[in-house]
Formats: structure tokens, C-alpha cells, sequence
């Protein structure tokens, strides 16, 4: 006899944990199963975006995730080369957003969420592999693991982006990008710096991202180009600490710090939307869709996407028409993505940035609400596009074409470039272009002591 529940949950993470603590909250019979053995890491760095802590914050787990000894982040800074900004307490960041940033460790943030799903009457099955997909004419009904099969009204794949539910399923992936980046990151003991501020940035063809996370640690992670990939992952512990000197600040901040175990990398994933949904089955989180990580955006979008999710299924189940209530919330979910996906895909595309985007940069951040703007498009509160606009990027330009007419054939170049994807990207909206789902389409990480 298969067990049987309303919802069962693939993925016990931060899209999987969230989603079974709220429908379980609202009466469903809900199960969760991961593979992973908790407490475990997941190769990924934690810059949380506000927007993401308002939705732990209306779970109920910001307390908790206070109790690690991460600090709220209410402050920081971006460099972008030359161009260089602060944000400070003037912005009122934590007033304008609702919520500040957090940094906390997927180790703890992930089993603290999954302790709330149990918590919430949600039943948890760790070290539990999915390895079929149980269909009934057509529609998914439940899942096969190595403890005995599992049935339920709705299958839901959050197992990150090599699902197997997604694989099983048969969704495609459209809009596919190549990446542009791999990360390299860290833990260290002993940073001169451990109040809440995080910094970005970018200095020639090295992106990076530090902050204190929780246990008294700080977090570096550097982003270089994949074009120097062999360089970096012939010796990944040179390569972050050559990324870390690019930024003078981050070096000194760590010079008397020690590093806490290894170097995390990861320099295999891809770019992607996922079909969404079908009959018996949804997909939320990285399992339906991924971006490049430079703005740090997944673990908010698996927390809205699921904060938005968790009504629908409520009333589908409750006698609603769920196929309609999933396929509503999948049109929402691309919608929802589509900017902020081709925003990450530029800004951690490899190689140096053009002089005519940090012209952008320059000019937004000169003004007093530019840096606002800038931290309200990674908050998903502005539409990139409302912001880097194509008649900048000629103004940039063109102010550029008259002080560096040296450069003007690159800067030509260049300006085709921006101008070319914006008018690509335009005609693919609401056309996916879809490929056949890639095997072992997910992230590949590496330990390197
Ligand atoms: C290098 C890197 C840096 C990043 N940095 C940031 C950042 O700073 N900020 C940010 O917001 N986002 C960041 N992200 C993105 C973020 O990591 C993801 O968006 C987030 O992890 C998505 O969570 P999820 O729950 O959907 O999937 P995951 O966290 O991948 O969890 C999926 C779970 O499914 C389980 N699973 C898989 N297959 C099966 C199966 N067959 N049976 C049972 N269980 C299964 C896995 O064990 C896993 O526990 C980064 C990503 C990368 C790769």
C-alpha cells in the first residue's frame, strides 16, 4: 500500500521547506522528501535580498535566523572598477525595504526551514532518493523512492536544477543561456569586520560577493570569468585568494582572518526556464528555473515563487480548478523572471564590462536616489529595464564617443552588442525556444581544500 497525501514535496530546501511549512499550515496532508542528509550543505552562497527575508519573515523564521548570529545587513557597497558606491544608513534601507539582507549559511538556513515544515505537521523524509514518477492515464499520482512508492494529488519538484521530477516529467527548458562565470567562496574566522554590511562588485573580469554570515564567520566569494576557468580551477585556493586582492577593502578586511575549511566551486550550470507544470505536477524554485547567481537573486525567487504558489495549490485542492490555478501561476512565474533573468545574464556575462555600461553606473549612482535604484532593481521592487535603459546606454555612448574617440570602433561595437539583445530578447518574450531537456542539467560542485 503506497502512502498517501495531498501535496508531496521533492526537495527539502529553500523552495521545498518553505511550501510544505505553509500548506501544511493550512491543512493539507503534506510530505517532503530530500535525498540529502540534514544538516548539508548545497553549493550556492546565501546574500538573501530583502524581498526574500520579508517572505522568512512572514513564515516565522527570522527570529531563528536571527538565534544563528547572522546580522541583519542594512548597509554596504558596490564597485564596479573606478565607479564606486556606499550604501549607507542615509538610504534608510531596512525602512524602504521592509526587511534588511541576510547572509546565512545553507547548512543552517536549510535545516532550520526544514525543522519549521516538520514543525507545521508537514512529514519529513531525508536521506529519501525520488527514482520514479507514479502516473495513472496521463497524470502524475505519486513517486517511486527506495523506501516504497508515495502518492499524492500534486507532485511537487523543488529539487533543484538537475530534478528529477523535471527530468521524468519530460519538461523542457527554454531560453537557455551559457554561463558566463564560476564562483569560488570561503568561510573565514577572525575577519576584521563582522557588522552587517555586504560588498559587491567588480573589478576587471572578477565579480565578488562577501559578508558576515552566521557562527561568527564571513563569507568571500569571487566570480571570475569562465574564460580563465582552467587558471582558476588548476588551484582554486590561488585562485580565490587572487580574486580576493582585487578588492583592496575585502583583502584587508580578511588579512588577519583564517580560512575555515575549503574552497567551494562551482563552475558547471547553466541558465534556464523549465515547462512549469502538467498534469499531476509542478516545479518551483531552481528546478524550474535558474539564473546566473552574480546578483544573488535564487533564494529570494524561490520564496516569492513559492509564497505565491502555496495559494493557488490551496484552492486547486479545495475544489478549485487546480490545472488552471498551476498554469496561472507558471504565466506568473516567467513574467516575473524574465527581466531580472536577462539582467543577471549581462551582468555576469564573461569578460571586462564595457566602458559604456560603467558609464551607466557612473552617472545612475552620481545621483542621490541612483544607488536607491540600483539596490531596488536586485530587490526586484524595479524593473531592470526601468533603469538601464537603451537611450542611456546611447547617451553613454555618445558622451564617450567625444572623450575616449580612440576607443570609438570597440565602443561601436559594443553599443551594437546591447542594442542587438535587447531587440533579441524583445522578439523571444512569450516565444520560448525550446531545447530538449539537457542530461544532468544541473549545477556540479567541487570541494577543494
Ligand atoms: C554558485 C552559486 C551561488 C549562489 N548564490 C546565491 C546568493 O548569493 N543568493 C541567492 O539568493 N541565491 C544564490 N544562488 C541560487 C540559490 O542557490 C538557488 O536559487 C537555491 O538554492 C534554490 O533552492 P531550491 O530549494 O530550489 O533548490 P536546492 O537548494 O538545489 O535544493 C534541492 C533539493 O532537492 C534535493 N533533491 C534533488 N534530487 C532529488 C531526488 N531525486 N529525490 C529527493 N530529493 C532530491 C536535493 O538533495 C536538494 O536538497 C546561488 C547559486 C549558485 C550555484
Amino acid at each position: 500500500m503506497a502512502d498517501r497525501f495531498d501535496v508531496l514535496v521533492v526537495g527539502a530546501r529553500c523552495a521545498g521547506s518553505p511550501l510544505a511549512t505553509m500548506l501544511a499550515r493550512k491543512g493539507l496532508r503534506v510530505c517532503v522528501v530530500d535525498r540529502s542528509k540534514f544538516p548539508s550543505e548545497v553549493p550556492s552562497t546565501h546574500g538573501i535580498q530583502p524581498t526574500g527575508v520579508s517572505v522568512l519573515d512572514r513564515l516565522g523564521a527570522v527570529d531563528r535566523i536571527r538565534a544563528t548570529g547572522a546580522p541583519a545587513i542594512d548597509r554596504g557597497s558596490f564597485r564596479l572598477n573606478d565607479v564606486f558606491v556606499e550604501f549607507d544608513d542615509r538610504l534608510r534601507l531596512v525602512e524602504r525595504f521592509g526587511s534588511p539582507m541576510y547572509c546565512v549559511r545553507r547548512v543552517t538556513l536549510d535545516q532550520l526551514l526544514l525543522d519549521m515544515a516538520a514543525e507545521a505537521g508537514a512529514e519529513v523524509r531525508t536521506e529519501s532518493a525520488v527514482t520514479g514518477l507514479l502516473e495513472h492515464g496521463g497524470v502524475v499520482t505519486g513517486v517511486e523512492t527506495a523506501a516504497g512508492p508515495i502518492t499524492a494529488s500534486l507532485v511537487v519538484g523543488a529539487d533543484g536544477p538537475s530534478s528529477a521530477v523535471a527530468r521524468m516529467a519530460g519538461a523542457r527548458e527554454y531560453h537557455v543561456t551559457e554561463p558566463g562565470r564560476l564562483f569560488l567562496w570561503a568561510y573565514f574566522e577572525g575577519a576584521r569586520e563582522t557588522e552587517g554590511r555586504i560588498r559587491l562588485g567588480k573589478v576587471g573580469d572578477v565579480a565578488m560577493l562577501a559578508a558576515p554570515t552566521d557562527g561568527g564567520l564571513f563569507m568571500a566569494a569571487v566570480a571570475p570569468s569562465q574564460l580563465d576557468k582552467d587558471r582558476y580551477l588548476s588551484d582554486a585556493s590561488r585562485g580565490l585568494s587572487d580574486g580576493i586582492a582585487q578588492f583592496e577593502d575585502l583583502a584587508d578586511l580578511l588579512a588577519p582572518a583564517t580560512r575555515v575549511g575549503p574552497v567551494r566551486v562551482m563552475a558547471r550550470w547553466h541558465g534556464y526556464f523549465r515547462e512549469a507544470t502538467g498534469p499531476g505536477w509542478v516545479l518551483v524554485g531552481d528546478a524550474g528555473h535558474f539564473k546566473d547567481p552574480t546578483p544573488g537573486q535564487g533564494i529570494a525567487d524561490a520564496l516569492r515563487q513559492v509564497e505565491k504558489l502555496a495559494p493557488a495549490i490551496v484552492e486547486g485542492l479545495g475544489g478549485g480548478d487546480l490545472a488552471g490555478q498551476l498554469d496561472a501561476w507558471a504565466r506568473w512565474r516567467d513574467e516575473d523572471a524574465w527581466e531580472m533573468y536577462w539582467f543577471a545574464t549581462d551582468l555576469g556575462a564573461s569578460g571586462v564590462t564595457s566602458p559604456i555600461v560603467s558609464q551607466m553606473m557612473r552617472d545612475l549612482v552620481s545621483r542621490p536616489e541612483g544607488a536607491l535604484k540600483f539596490l531596488q532593481v536586485l530587490n526586484h521592487d524595479v524593473r531592470p529595464s526601468k533603469v538601464f535603459k537603451p537611450s542611456a546606454a546611447l547617451r553613454s555612448f555618445a558622451r564617450l564617443a567625444v572623450t575616449q574617440p580612440r576607443t570609438a570602433r570597440q565602443l561601436t561595437a559594443d553599443l551594437r552588442g546591447i542594442v542587438g539583445n535587447e531587440v533579441q530578447r524583445r522578439g523571444l518574450r512569450g516565444r520560448p525556444s525550446f531545447e530538449v531537456a539537457r542530461s544532468g542539467g544541473g549545477r556540479a560542485a567541487e570541494l577543494v581544500s
